[in-house]
């Protein structure tokens, strides 16, 4: 086609004059600019190319990143890792070239993008996420996607999702609210962990996460101020001694808050992660960390149960995240029952459908922590949030311990309104990033954002009317 036929084809002149002619309406004071943004409108709008590489995330790590083009741009995304995998998450897949990145490069992704994901998608429209999506996973061909690997289907999928936006002309948060049905926007409540235990962190302390949740701030921007000036009076306070018990940890907290004046505003949110300590003969070592201790500290299901109830009565402690280890569905039960926190499932679930249902049948926790590289699709991502949202379940969404400098969990809080959101301590880029985000779309929506606040999950125990998505406002669809 001949240059002079494309522009006849295309009535090219005549969009050139629109363009012109809106300028002069719009009295816009630089016409360039305006005209080329105007053109762009017209550009054709479908995938044009995917380009994948291997980049390091926040631990040194080899991850998946996808440049993704349209006529309205190029998107960027990169996937998240976590540090422990489990049998019931979806495969990221790595090279396991130990002369490499000791086994953990992700070529073989990138590859699987570059040579057969993408060109399956050229010329697809950006905006039809779930069609994209399903297109990917059935070219996948396994229940885990351990074919392509899910970094290598979430990295294409969240990069479609930036280009569907786009080429809507919205904010990606409204997007996602879009596809996920959301007509009510929220900012979450953020969960900022400010002390670390667990199997990685060099003191005694059993229990993997102490977090604090400004349920009290009247908006993003202030549980963020809250957050950062908590955490500095606890880093003043440490002074780097070790802790040794699971209380001390809470007394930390629960001290910080008072200095920083928030007493009553902050609550406590704590991830204990107790696969990590649970013993042969099924019982819970919170003094795993010492070798050859003498057990001592070692408690049974009704003794974890027991010492819960007491954290509770303590301490403003609202959430509780993996109090049991991932198979143990009983004890997490008998704790939910008891309705004096929120119950995270976080390794019970793994972001899984089938064991999300399965939680809501059984009524053995009453939050899903969502992980979007566990499930590795937007879509399926999507799903399993309003799955929970119908059974009147709170919804953290949460980064991973390998991270990058994409913010998207941010627009996915907010577009799928979950009420509350977990991205580490306020400090290091990565973990800003997602926070910083929240605090421009908060911007972005001035008058009309809505801070979850005490709304940040249902009321626990209060039932979701029938057909409905959940009980309490802030986590209404
Ligand atoms: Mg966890």
């Amino acid at each position: 086609m001949s240059v002079q036929e494309y522009l006849e084809k295309h009535k090219l002149s005549q969009k050139i004059e629109d363009a012109v002619n809106a300028a002069v309406r719009a009295k816009s004071s630089d016409p360039v600019l305006f005209i080329s943004n105007h053109m762009k409108k017209t550009c054709i709008s479908t995938i044009q190319k995917i380009k994948a590489r291997q980049i390091i995330d926040s631990r040194g790590n080899p991850t998946v990143e996808v440049d993704l083009y349209t006529g309205k741009g190029m998107f960027r995304s990169a996937v998240p890792s976590g540090a422990s995998t489990g049998v019931h998450e979806a495969v990221e897949l790595r090279d396991g070239d130990k002369s490499r990145y000791l086994g953990k490069g992700v070529l073989k992704a990138v590859s699987n993008i570059n040579d057969k994901i993408g060109p399956a998608l050229i010329n697809m429209d950006p905006t039809q996420q779930a069609q994209i999506d399903k297109i990917m996973i059935d070219m996948d061909k396994t229940d885990n996607k351990g074919n392509l690997g899910a970094n290598a289907i979430l990295a294409v999928s969240m990069a479609v999702c930036k280009a569907g936006a786009a080429e809507k002309d919205v904010p990606l948060y409204q997007h996602i609210a879009d596809l996920g049905g959301i007509t009510r926007l929220v900012l979450p409540v953020p969960a900022f962990n400010i002390i670390n235990g667990g199997s990685h962190a060099g003191n005694r302390l059993a229990m993997q996460e102490f977090m604090i949740l400004p349920t009290g701030a009247p908006t993003f921007g202030e549980a963020l101020r809250y957050g950062a000036e908590v955490y500095h009076h606890l880093k003043t306070k440490r002074g780097g001694s070790p802790h040794s018990s699971n209380k001390e940890g809470l007394d930390l907290v629960k001290e910080a808050i008072e200095r920083a004046g928030f007493t009553g505003k902050i609550k406590i949110g704590m991830d204990v992660a107790a696969s990590e300590f649970l013993t042969d003969d099924k019982k819970y070592d919170l003094d795993f960390k010492s070798a050859n201790n003498n057990g001592s500290e070692k408690k049974s299901g009704a003794e974890m149960i027991d010492l819960y109830k007491s954290f509770c009565t303590e301490y403003p402690i609202i959430s509780i995240e993996d109090p049991f280890d991932q198979d143990d569905w009983e004890n997490t039960k008998a704790l939910t029952s008891l309705g004096i926190c929120q119950v995270v499932g976080d390794d019970l679930l793994v972001t899984n459908p089938k064991r999300v249902m399965k939680a809501i049948q059984e009524k053995t926790c009453n939050a899903l922590l969502l992980k979007v590289n566990q499930i590795g699709s937007v879509t399926e991502a999507i799903q399993a949030v309003n799955m929970s949202k119908d059974a009147g379940w709170g919804v953290m969404c949460s980064h991973r311990s390998g991270e990058t400098e994409d913010s998207f969990i941010a627009d996915l809080a907010v577009g799928l309104a979950t009420g509350q959101i977990k991205t580490g301590a306020p400090c290091r880029s990565e973990r800003l990033a997602k926070y910083n985000q929240l605090l421009r779309i908060e911007e972005e929506l001035g008058d009309k954002a809505i801070f979850a606040g005490e709304n940040w999950r249902p009321k626990l125990g209060a039932a979701p009317p029938a057909g409905s998505a959940a009980a309490a406002p802030a986590a209404a669809k």
